[in-house]
């Protein structure tokens, strides 16, 4: 007799971030459209791009496209670990080398979402798992679907939103810098105490750095790699979604370096889990997309996203400058594309959604919905057209 999977069944009915954003935000706006049909909307909530690819990748996707469309040209499964290329692009072209990246410790993914779930397969069952408070929401829903036990780092203003060290032992460790929701990055000083806990502790680091190309602030760390013995103790989740458009081609990639070790591996076993588990599990990422990768990371490529990277952070530095103007108090905006806002008077993020949309227009998603240290803020979405940034800020 099969029976329903109860790790995976206690999020249904309506739990999950995804479906709060499309029931409940969503509901509210529509319902708002419905009765003040004269009044311009701004969406501000979803985290997904707007503008096109590069051209220099949309070359590379045609030709990728063509290449399969040709019998003398065609190629079917891939290295199930990521096309060579690409993966060798990772490491030179995207950490420039200076990580020490071999391309054996990359494996490239469908995007950042699938692997920043699944990587906790690599993990006993008991493993505890921690996470910011407030948080990127797949971290919980995984860690709730895997059935770990899992313990909160509160992130507030007055820590600068990123969490001391943990009061227990935990196994685990998400860290999200530059972080969704609050737009906040960490210090050197920061980071290199969560690695040395790691390390005290054999914990694992898994450190999400799908915004770092979004990082203008010198000293700030892009890759968890800069600090010093991280690499015994961290993975990295990269992706191109954001700062190349690629939210709908989807690629992404993990780094498992050699050296990292737990309690009963020795090195290099964690990547060679790793790759028998994409042996299992997963055979590999789109080869058009990964071409449209590889196209993105060579040097007319980079330069375009650049320039994509600029266009939102410069949408995002025209958003926090108006709110703020009006009195407003704002977090991120800078080193990332979100805006993290105070509920001004005490308002609870649900009040302050609703006065948002009503007053101005904007729609947000309520700090609450991202963690219980997350009310009384809004997080703003600035990777929308530029006209539509403007036009609501003009609306303040
Ligand atoms: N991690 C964070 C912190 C994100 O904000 C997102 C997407 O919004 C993802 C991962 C997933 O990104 P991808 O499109 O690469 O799956």
């Amino acid at each position: 007799m099969a029976t329903k999977n109860l790790s995976l069944s206690q999020l249904s009915g309506g739990k999950t971030y995804t479906e709060i954003v499309f029931n409940q935000v969503w509901g509210k706006v529509e319902a708002y459209r419905a009765s003040h049909p004269q009044q311009q909307l701004f969406m501000m909530a979803f985290g997904d791009t707007t503008q096109p690819l590069p051209p220099t990748v949309v070359r590379a996707l045609v030709e990728a496209a063509n290449r399969l469309g040709d019998r003398q040209t065609y190629t079917g499964y891939e290295d199930i670990s990521g096309n060579p290329a690409l993966r060798s692009a990772v490491c030179a072209d995207y950490y420039q080398k200076k990580m020490d990246i071999d391309p054996s410790e990359v494996f490239i993914s469908d995007g950042a979402q699938s692997v920043s779930v699944n990587i906790q397969e690599l993990f006993a069952p008991d493993n505890t798992v921690a996470v910011q408070n407030p948080t990127y929401p797949s971290f919980v829903e995984g860690t709730l679907v895997a059935g770990r036990p899992l313990v909160n780092l509160p992130c507030r203003e007055d820590n600068n939103f990123v969490p001391k060290l943990p009061d227990e032992k935990v196994d685990l460790i998400y860290l999200c810098f530059p972080n969704n929701p609050t737009g906040a990055v960490a210090t050197p000083e920061q980071l290199q105490a969560f690695v040395d806990y790691a390390r005290s502790h054999q914990a694992v680091i898994i450190f999400d750095a799908v915004y770092s190309p979004f990082i203008t602030t010198p000293n700030i760390p892009q890759s968890i790699y800069e600090i010093e013995g991280a690499k015994e103790c961290a993975i990295e989740i990269g992706s191109f979604s954001k700062w190349a458009n690629f939210t709908g081609l989807r690629v992404g990639w993990c780094v498992i370096p050699q050296e990292l070790t737990i309690k009963n591996t020795v090195p290099g076993e964690l990547n060679d889990l790793w790759r028998l588990r994409h042996a299992v599990k997963f055979w590999g990422t789109a080869n058009i997309a990964q071409h449209g990768a590889i196209a993105a990371l060579s040097p007319a490529g980079q330069q375009e996203c650049q320039e994509v990277v600029k266009y939102y952070l410069e949408n995002a530095r025209l958003l926090r400058e108006g709110l703020s103007a009006t009195g407003l108090m704002c977090f991120g905006g800078i080193d990332s594309p979100f805006v993290w806002v105070k509920a001004p008077q005490g308002l609870s993020s649900w009040q302050f959604f609703q006065k948002m949309l009503q007053s101005t227009g904007i729609v947000g998603v309520p700090g609450s919905v991202f963690g219980d240290c997350g009310e009384g803020y809004l997080r703003l979405v600035a990777l929308g057209p530029r006209e539509e940034i403007e036009a609501a800020v003009k609306n303040l």
